[in-house]
């Protein structure tokens, strides 16, 4: 193929975020992000890698359309416009693909309409997807436009895993059952955790830990994901900055009945002030670690809360696998928090697990192991490279297709 750029959108209900990727040795060429669309103090940030030039514009931008239109004078500024031969196709995140949709997929108008009927279970992410993807097709009609989705990784959960244990004809006229989400992330660390420890991703189990603002564990089998944390929503599992994940449903029906609260006062409730923030007011991991170090108690129970639930998971993921080769942290706070790390498998020595503190003190950019030399199971600090992911399947798939 002549044409070996790749340029990934991912669109989000006031933010597009963009990178342009050079995939014959997979150089970014550029970078950027819009954010607060639709608002009188928009913010655009572009920087072209090539030149180390960035810049920032600020002042409104009213829709995807306006945002994308932005984004494509920048980059043809750069001398990496749209029109040029060398853009081999247009890759988006889409948050949620159903059942339907277990690979990346080359668009037309009977996959925008799938992604239509999944608005339902996904109604924040999935239409603001849509949006992006209908604004590219509209700037570059004859260019293929790939989506990516964020739950194809979990299609390969079995449906012991992939179900709830409620009324099953009802469960499927209104398509309840646990997607998973943040797959793309979890494909492409569970892939690079294998690499990492000299291994094809068939040979190897891992247990994914993407802690970012929001949170998600995956049992990943020969490659393969057999369980994950998030469910129907990205609300269910592991404590995040702001989602309470796992709690008994009938919270929901005390908090209405007893509390007086309206369904979309407990939706935003569990969803925008719980998990870190609701237990302490505040979501960001450095911010607890410092007030911890200050001595507030309130901020260690937040992160005590935290913990115990990622070790229970780590610990049902554990015997979900059987046997187990790596544990692999990555995100924001899987990066970033070396406590957060030791702390998780505190007193997992029975399972194989610890960290070496000087190789866990270590920062980079690159995938590193943590766990004492000759430990039973690798723990690794595999940084995630979403992007990276969709640019990759989606060349792939333009690839075969031309
Ligand atoms: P993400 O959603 O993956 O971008 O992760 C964002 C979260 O990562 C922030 O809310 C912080 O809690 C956390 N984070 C980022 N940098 C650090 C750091 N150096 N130490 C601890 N947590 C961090």
């Amino acid at each position: 193929m002549n044409a070996t750029r790749v340029l990934v959108l991912n669109s989000g209900s006031s933010s597009v975020k963009y990178q342009l990727i050079d995939m014959r040795d997979a150089t970014r060429l550029a970078v950027g992000l819009v954010e607060r669309i639709g608002e009188q103090t928009s913010r655009f940030k572009h920087t072209c890698l090539t030149s180390g030039d960035t810049r920032e514009l600020d002042g409104p931008i009213a829709d995807h359309d306006a945002a994308l239109k932005a984004v494509a004078e920048e980059l043809a500024r750069d001398g990496l416009g749209l029109d040029s031969p060398e853009l081999a196709a247009i890759g988006h995140r889409v948050v949620h693909g159903g059942m339907f949709f277990t690979e990346p997929t080359v668009v037309d108008d009977a996959v925008l309409h799938e992604i239509e009927r999944l608005i339902p279970v996904a109604p924040l992410h999935n239409p603001a997807n849509l949006t992006g993807i209908r604004t590219a097709m509209a700037l570059r009609p004859d260019l293929p436009q790939v989506a990516v989705f964020d739950t194809a990784f979990h299609t390969t959960m079995p449906e012991s895993a992939a179900r709830y244990a409620i009324d099953t004809k009802i469960a499927d006229r209104h398509r309840v059952r646990r997607y998973g989400f943040h797959g793309t992330s979890h494909a492409y660390v569970s892939r690079a955790t294998a690499h990492l420890l000299g291994k094809a991703p068939e040979d190897v189990n891992v247990i994914v830990l993407h802690l970012g603002n929001g949170a998600s564990a995956s049992a990943v089998r020969g490659g393969r994901c057999v369980d994950t944390s998030m469910g129907l929503t990205p609300l269910e599992g592991l404590v995040m900055g702001t989602r309470s994940g796992d709690l008994d449903p009938a919270v929901i029906f005390h908090l209405q009945r007893v509390g007086g609260m309206s369904m979309d006062e407990i939706d935003t409730l569990l969803n925008k002030r719980s998990g870190l923030f609701g237990l302490c007011g505040d979501n960001d991991m450095r911010e607890i670690q410092r007030r911890m170090e200050a001595g507030d108690e309130e901020a260690r129970l937040a992160f005590e809360i935290y913990v115990h639930r990622l070790k229970k998971y780590i610990g049902a993921y554990y015997a979900v696998l059987g046997t187990v080769d790596a544990v692999a942290f990555t995100a924001g706070v899987g990066e970033n928090a070396a406590f957060v790390r030791e702390a998780a498998v505190e007193g997992l020595a029975g399972l194989g697990l610890a960290v070496d503190g000087a190789r866990n003190a270590v920062r980079g950019d690159e995938p590193r192991l943590v766990s004492p030399e000759g430990a039973r199971v690798a723990v690794a600090v595999v940084p995630t490279d979403e992007e990276m992911e969709i640019a990759t399947q989606t060349y792939a798939l333009v690839g075969k297709n031309s």
